[in-house]
């Protein structure tokens, strides 16, 4: 899963990352979700390119924290 080939320039030169910070590493929340619930984590594409950069996250952990 992730972004393969870059959908803006057509480049297959895509690295893999996450978005970070100096602590913790920032995470989706989704608003419908509870305070405490599991945060799925960001994994981030970047097309070396042209710098588009496109993020994915879990779904599934997402759907829970919504549905409880
Ligand atoms: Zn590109």
């Amino acid at each position: 899963m992730g972004m393969e080939k870059c959908p803006k320039c057509g480049s297959t030169e895509i690295d893999k990352g996450k978005i970070t910070s100096t602590s913790l590493s920032p995470m989706y929340v989704s608003a419908k979700q509870k305070m405490f619930s599991k945060t799925p984590r960001i994994e981030v594409f970047l097309c070396l390119q042209c710098e588009y950069l496109e993020s994915y996250t879990d779904p599934e952990t997402a759907r829970k924290n919504i549905n409880g």
